[in-house]
C-alpha cells in the first residue's frame, strides 16, 4: 500500500486516509495480523530495518534534532532493538492462555484469560523522539496482532519521512502504513475508526485525541509531559548527583519527556549542587558545548524563542548562552528561582535547568502535590525513610531513585503518565496490555447437568438434587 504522495507532496493527502485505513481495516479483518508467525515475522522485519538502515535514521536524526549518532543510537534505533528483542523472546509466553480456578458452584468447568487483538490501531507519535515513539509502540500493536497506522510528527520531517519510505519496505503493507503530515492530516485520521488511539505529545492535544476517541467509542492511550521534579537531600554525593541530572537534563538539549525539569534543593544543599552542576557541563560538553558533538539542538525558531524567554526570566548559573540561526541554546543551570518565576510555570522541554529551594523534605512533598502529577519523579537521597515517604506520599508515572531517565530502559517496567502526564502504559508486557483485549473464556460441559439447582423454580432446591 501507498502511504505517500510522489516527491513533491511532503504529506499524505488528506483525501488518501480513508482508504488507507479501510485498506488496514480489511487486512485485520481478514485474520492475516493474528498468527504468532506473522507477528515475529514482522517483529524481526522491523529489527532488520533498524539494522540496516541505521546510517538513513541516524542521518534523519541529525537533520532533525542534530542528534549524534551514539545518542541516535541509545535512545531511539538501539532502544527499538532491544524492545523487539525482549518481545521476541517473551512473547509466546505473554500470549498463553492464562487458567483460572472456577468456583465449586459452577463445577466442573474450565476457565480461562485470552489475549486478542483489538483491531487497527492508530499510533500518533511526536517530534521529540520521532524514531522511539513511533516504533516502540509499533512493536506492541504488532506482538498484540494488531494492524496499525503511525503518523510520525511534522516537526521531525527528515525521520517522518524517512519512516514513510521504510516501513512499507520492511513491513507488510496491507496491514502496517505510516501516514505522513500535520493538524489537517491527524485530525483526517480522528475521524476513523480506530479500536485504539495511542497518542503521545502534548497535553492540549491529548484533549483533541480524546474527544475525537468520542465519536467511535475508541480507548485511548495517553503519553503526555509534565514537570518532572528531582529532590536532592542533604548527605548526598553531589557530584555524582550532578552528573546524573545533567546527563538525564540536556540528553537530546533537554527536550525529553522524562528529563528533570528542576531541581527541588533541600536544605542547603542548592549552592554547592548548582557549583557542581556547572562542572558537571564542562566535564560532559565542554567550555563551548555549541562544538561538542554530543550535545543536541532546539527543534525549531518557535520553541528556540519560547525557552529565550525563560531564560532572560531568571539568574543564570552556568551556561545561558544561545544562537538563533543555529537552534542552540547551552546547557543551562538558573539559580535561586522563584517558585512563581515564569520557568516555573510550564514543562521546560529545554536544556534549562532550575533550582528550587526548598526547607526540607515535607517542603518538597508539599511542593510536588500542589501541582499537576509528573511523569516522573526522582530522589537523590540516602535514606530509606525518604524513599519510603516519597513513594506513599507523592503521586507521578514513574519513580527513581539516583539516577533520571533510565526506568524506561528497564524492558518489565510499565511506562506511562497518571493525572495530568497520562492515562495507559506500554512497552513489554504492558504494551500487550495496552493493544490486546483480555477476553475470559468458561467453558462447561453439558454432558453433566449440574446447574439444574439455578433453574426456575428455585424454590424446591432439594428435589432436583
Ligand atoms: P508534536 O507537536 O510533534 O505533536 C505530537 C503529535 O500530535 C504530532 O504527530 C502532531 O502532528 C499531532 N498533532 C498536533 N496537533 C494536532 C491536532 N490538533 N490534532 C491531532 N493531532 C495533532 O509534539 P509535542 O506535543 O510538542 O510533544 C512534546 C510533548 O510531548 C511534551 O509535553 C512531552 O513531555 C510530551 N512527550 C511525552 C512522552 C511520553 O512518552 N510520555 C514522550 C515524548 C514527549
Amino acid at each position: 500500500m501507498t502511504t505517500t504522495e510522489p516527491p513533491g507532496e511532503p504529506f499524505t493527502l488528506t483525501t488518501d486516509i480513508p482508504p488507507i485505513v479501510a485498506g488496514l481495516r480489511s487486512a485485520f479483518a481478514s485474520g492475516r495480523t493474528k498468527p504468532i508467525a506473522w507477528r515475529r515475522a514482522q517483529l524481526r522485519a522491523l529489527r532488520r530495518l533498524l539494522t540496516e538502515e541505521r546510517p538513513t535514521l541516524e542521518k534523519a536524526l541529525h537533520a532533525d534534532l542534530g542528534k549524534s549518532p551514539v545518542e541516535a543510537h541509545t535512545t531511539e534505533i538501539g532502544f527499538v532493538v532491544n524492545e523487539i528483542d525482549h518481545t521476541l523472546r517473551h512473547l509466546a509466553s505473554w500470549l498463553r492462555p492464562q487458567r483460572v480456578s472456577v468456583p465449586v458452584a459452577l463445577a466442573p468447568a474450565r476457565a480461562r484469560k485470552v489475549r486478542e487483538p483489538l483491531g487497527t490501531v492508530l499510533i500518533v507519535s511526536p517530534w521529540n523522539y520521532p524514531v522511539n515513539l513511533s516504533l516502540t509502540p509499533l512493536v506492541g500493536a504488532i506482538a498484540a496482532g494488531n494492524a496499525a497506522l503511525v503518523k510520525p510528527s511534522e516537526l521531525s520531517p527528515a525521520t517522518s519521512a524517512a519512516l514513510a519510505d521504510l516501513v512499507p519496505r520492511y513491513l507488510d503493507s496491507e496491514a502496517i502504513a505510516v501516514v505522513e503530515g500535520g493538524i489537517p492530516e491527524s485530525t483526517a485520521l480522528l475521524e476513523e475508526r480506530f479500536e485504539h488511539i495511542f497518542y503521545t505529545g502534548n497535553g492540549a492535544v491529548a484533549r483533541i485525541v480524546l474527544a475525537a476517541a468520542v465519536k467511535h467509542l475508541t480507548p485511548v492511550t495517553l503519553e503526555l509531559g509534565g514537570k518532572s521534579p528531582a529532590v536532592v537531600e542533604p548527605g548526598v554525593d553531589l557530584a555524582v548527583t550532578a552528573r546524573r541530572l545533567a546527563w538525564g537534563k540536556f540528553t537530546n538539549a533537554g527536550q525529553t519527556c522524562v528529563a528533570p525539569d528542576y531541581v527541588l534543593a533541600i536544605g542547603d544543599t542548592a549552592e554547592p549542587l548548582q557549583r557542581e552542576l556547572a562542572a558537571a557541563i564542562t566535564e560532559m560538553f565542554g567550555d563551548d558545548p555549541a562544538r561538542s558533538a554530543d550535545y543536541g539542538r532546539i527543534v525549531n525558531q518557535r520553541h528556540f524563542d519560547r525557552l529565550s524567554a525563560l531564560l532572560e526570566s531568571g539568574t543564570v548559573i552556568a551556561g545561558g548562552g544561545r544562537d538563533r540561526d543555529q537552534l542552540y541554546i547551552a546547557p543551562t543551570v538558573m539559580g535561586d528561582v522563584a517558585p512563581d518565576a515564569p520557568v516555573m510555570a510550564e514543562e521546560i522541554f529545554g536544556p534549562i535547568l532550575p533550582v528550587v529551594r526548598v526547607p526540607d523534605l515535607d517542603a518538597a512533598i508539599s511542593f510536588v502535590n500542589e501541582r499537576d502529577k509528573p511523569l516522573a519523579l526522582y530522589g537523590f537521597t540516602a535514606s530509606e525513610t525518604t524513599k519510603r515517604r516519597l513513594t506513599t506520599e507523592t503521586s507521578s508515572g514513574a519513580l527513581a531513585f539516583g539516577l533520571p531517565i533510565a526506568h524506561l530502559a528497564v524492558p518489565d517496567l510499565p511506562f506511562g503518565g497518571v493525572g495530568d502526564s497520562g492515562m495507559g502504559a506500554y512497552h513489554s508486557t504492558a504494551s500487550i496490555d495496552t493493544f490486546s483485549h483480555t477476553k475470559p473464556v468458561l467453558d462447561k460441559s453439558l454432558f453433566l447437568d449440574t446447574m439444574k439447582v439455578a433453574y426456575a423454580p428455585i424454590t424446591d432446591v432439594k428435589e432436583k438434587l
